[in-house]
């Protein structure tokens, strides 16, 4: 029996392939029924997760003796002893062979009793031998674990990634020629796991909350990263179902490959300019710049979350020279670092805060440690000698933080030009609308700057109070909310009345339902993750320039999302899939 599983679609496609779990800890473990014929490997199993931890433990306490003294690496002899202990293998062994039940699962129930019988101890140093065994199992577990992963993860095998979450970090750990899809437990569709999601082009899942225990390493599951579902163990049919889907999917995109060197103009000529977020240099080589506008949004952060240390203004500006140079001339919009809040940085103490979305990030952050502030502009200064630079500063709040980062790029400035160091010196300043109460001022705010882009991900979240990341509320993170429509208009008039350029780097820009909508406000400038570039473009040329007014007028007029959803699917909705069977453009370079 297939089991279906309903979660957030948070990257667009589909995918086939057998699961694999992530950062499995030993409350998340994988459970399966063992049969009379499996006990013996399932003791082999111990073995060599114990062998494989007393390597690790071993080596551990060699490196550590020299660092902390011979006395105090001794601690590690209380964990092998545990370790070695006859009496609690035997009865990890008698869990399985009793029970039937796998390793992993024999491993937890017999460390829980053990703790139960510690933690109730009188004596202290007992008491601390529960953390001592606690720990054991977790690199009992977590060697198993591994050792199945890489059944998957070495044999070039496809798979789906899962987890509790999927980090930025996980980024590196993935064999990009083999990873289908993914699903996590937790996240929303604008969580930072899932942008990069999308911007990998991974078909994914996010906030299906029973995933890593319905499932194994091995189940054999669908993604549906268009309808947000998952299903594991698929029946014959749902195989045939989704088989027949990947091969529809093809098809849009040979469409899209149709138009993937047309000019982004309606069908009346009004042009677009279609332009990619990109969150690390690593993304830069696969960016079809003849395809693109330039960059919107560089994220600068995620090059900074990657490392061990802030980079030195040197390497920074190697950085953002390697951008500006693939762009050849083409503007790259370099966001300075928007930390806090779900992206902290490792090697920076960040204190802890009841609510950091509403805390101490962004351009806050970096007002406070100046330093930052001043390494991070400079470098962009110095690089934007080799090309088109623009530096966007994020979820600015007040006037003053604007007239405050001014100051610091013309004292930047200053100096350069005293040193004789090369810079454009006509660099763009721009600041992100994401905070709502900067649009009521946004008039007052525009002398100030020379460009402003949309981050709708946080203006949405702080419009109606919704956590992008909160899966319980996730179903009311909905932009086609009137209310925010209404914003979005107010911000395209306020910038296209004071004459500065106005783009929208939120996902909503690479979301092609919105496409008719925004350039009917009066946006022409959308920045999205280039795996969505095309489809943007498909759309954007079905509808002349009156038409996306009318919809943008009727939509930001209607009463409730549900209406307003409604407008789409008859009329967006419609003219898309007529457009999918029109005849084949031809393709021009
Ligand atoms: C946004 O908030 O829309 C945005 C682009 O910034 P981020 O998603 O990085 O917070
Ligand atoms: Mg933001």
């Amino acid at each position: 029996m297939s089991r279906k599983l309903k979660g957030i679609a948070a990257a667009p496609g589909v995918a086939i392939a057998p699961i694999v779990h992530f950062h499995a800890t030993l409350d998340h473990i994988p459970t399966w029924k063992v049969g009379d014929g499996d006990v013996d490997a399932e003791k082999a199993r111990l073995s060599y997760a114990i062998a494989e931890v007393t390597r690790h433990l071993e080596s551990l306490q060699r490196e550590l003796s020299g660092a902390i003294g011979k006395h105090e690496a001794r601690i590690y002899d209380a964990q092998l002893g545990i370790l070695h202990d006859q009496t609690f293998r035997r009865e990890v062994e008698a869990e399985v062979a009793q029970q039937r039940v796998n390793l992993e699962v024999a491993l937890q129930r017999v460390i829980a009793r053990y703790e139960g019988v510690f933690a109730a101890m009188e004596n202290a140093s007992m008491r601390e031998r529960a953390a001592d065994l606690r720990d054991i199992g977790r690199q009992l577990v977590g060697a198993l674990l591994t050792t199945e992963r890489q059944k998957y993860t070495a044999n070039g095998i496809d798979y789906l990634f899962a987890a509790e979450e999927f980090l930025p970090s996980d980024a590196g750990i993935l064999d990009r020629a083999h990873i289908r899809g993914i699903v996590t437990a937790q996240g929303g569709k604008y969580s930072h796991g899932a942008i990069l999601a999308r911007s990998l082009g991974i078909p994914s899942v996010v906030g299906v909350d029973q995933v890593m225990l319905e499932s194994n390493t091995g189940t054999l599951a669908v993604v549906d990263g268009d309808a947000g579902l998952v299903i594991l163990d698929p029946t014959h049919e749902e195989l045939h179902d989704y088989e027949q889907r990947l091969l529809e999917q093809r098809s849009l995109d040979r469409r899209i490959a149709e138009v993937r060197f047309q000019p982004s103009v309606t069908t009346d000529g009004t042009e677009v300019h279609l332009l990619a977020n990109v969150e690390g240099v690593r993304d830069l080589d696969a960016l079809e710049v003849d395809a693109i506008s330039g960059i919107g949004l560089f994220r600068t952060e995620f090059a900074f979350m990657e490392r061990r240390q802030f980079p030195t203004e040197e390497e920074q500006v190697g950085m953002y020279r390697r951008a500006i140079d693939r762009m050849r001339g083409k503007p790259v919009t370099f966001r300075t670092l928007d930390v806090g809040g779900d992206k902290p940085l490792g090697y920076f103490r960040m204190p802890e805060e009841r609510n950091p979305v509403l805390g101490w990030r962004g351009i806050r952050l970096c007002l406070d440690w100046p330093d930052i502030l001043y390494t991070q502009i400079r470098a962009m200064l110095r690089a934007s000698a080799a090309g088109h630079a623009r530096v966007l500063l994020p979820m600015v709040t007040t006037r003053s933080e604007v007239v405050r980062c001014r100051d610091v790029l013309e004292q930047l400035l200053q100096d350069l030009r005293a040193t004789h160091v090369p810079h454009d010196t006509k660099v763009e300043l721009g600041i992100m609308v994401e905070v709502p109460v900067l649009v009521n001022v946004l008039p007052d705010l525009l002398p100030l700057v020379d460009f402003v882009s949309v981050g709708t991900n946080d203006l949405v979240q702080y419009l109606l109070a919704v956590d992008r990341d909160n899966p319980r509320v996730a179903k009311m993170y909905d932009p086609f909310h009137p209310g925010v429509l209404r914003v979005l208009q107010q911000i395209a008039d306020a910038a296209n009345a004071a004459k500065k350029h106005v783009s929208i780097c939120g996902e909503i820009a690479g979301d092609h339902w919105f496409t008719p909508l925004l350039v009917g406000m009066g946006y022409r400038d959308l920045s999205m993750a280039p795996v969505f570039l095309p489809r943007v473009k498909l759309m954007l040329r079905n509808f002349s320039l009156p038409e996306c007014q009318d919809l943008a007028r009727r939509a930001a007029a209607m009463d409730s999302t549900r209406a307003v959803r409604k407008l789409v699917q008859e009329e967006i909705l419609q003219r898309w899939v007529a457009s999918l069977h029109a005849g084949p453009e031809e393709p021009v370079r």
